[in-house]
């Protein structure tokens, strides 16, 4: 049974993430798969790029990097063109963003978070939308982190707290 679902929402498919100074090889795989995901299933996409300023507080923790107006903060090749743009300026995709009113404007109740890094943005997008009331949903195929072990414990952990469903690409898109 193919699982339903209203939008997606592509997370740090930039590329910074993806060919830039935090991205990894193994993670050219996660954006074939969403743009997969996009195109058979038809659905709404929001492209959320990490965007920073100079006082963001995560740069005290990482350093600079996706700095608003750069090249590295843009959404990956692949993937431009396919959604609206929201440029979030923290893990948090919802915070201090309008993505939850786009969403709404959608009427989108279960949302599928692709994107990078499973262990950082992924798991405070997907908490922050067990918060708001909507049902996430991701794709194992559509997320990716830096240890195959802390991606396994990261579904785990957002299955277990946020009722999120861990489903795989052939579950959601019929072959
Ligand atoms: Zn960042």
């Amino acid at each position: 049974m193919v699982v339903e679902f209203d939008a997606i929402v592509s997370i740090d498919l930039i590329n910074e993430f993806v060919t830039g100074k935090l991205g990894r090889p193994k993670f050219k795989k996660v954006v074939k798969a969403t743009r997969e995901l996009i195109e058979r299933s038809g659905k709404f996409t929001v492209l959320v790029q990490d965007s920073h300023t100079e006082t963001d507080p995560e740069l005290r923790v990482w350093g600079q990097h996706a700095m608003d107006g750069t090249k590295e903060s843009e959404t990956v090749p692949a993937l431009r063109g396919t959604g609206p743009i929201i440029k979030k300026h923290t893990y948090d995709a919802f915070y201090d963003t309008p993505l939850e009113a786009v969403l709404m404007g959608q009427g989108a109740k279960k949302v599928v978070f692709c994107g990078v890094v499973t262990d950082i943005c992924i798991i405070h997008s997907v908490a922050s939308a067990f918060y708001r009331g909507l049902i996430p949903i991701v794709v194992e195929e559509c997320t990716d982190t830096y240890s195959s072990a802390q991606k396994k414990r990261t579904l785990d952990y957002m299955k277990m707290n946020y009722g999120a469903k861990i489903i795989s690409l052939t579950e959601i898109v019929a072959k």
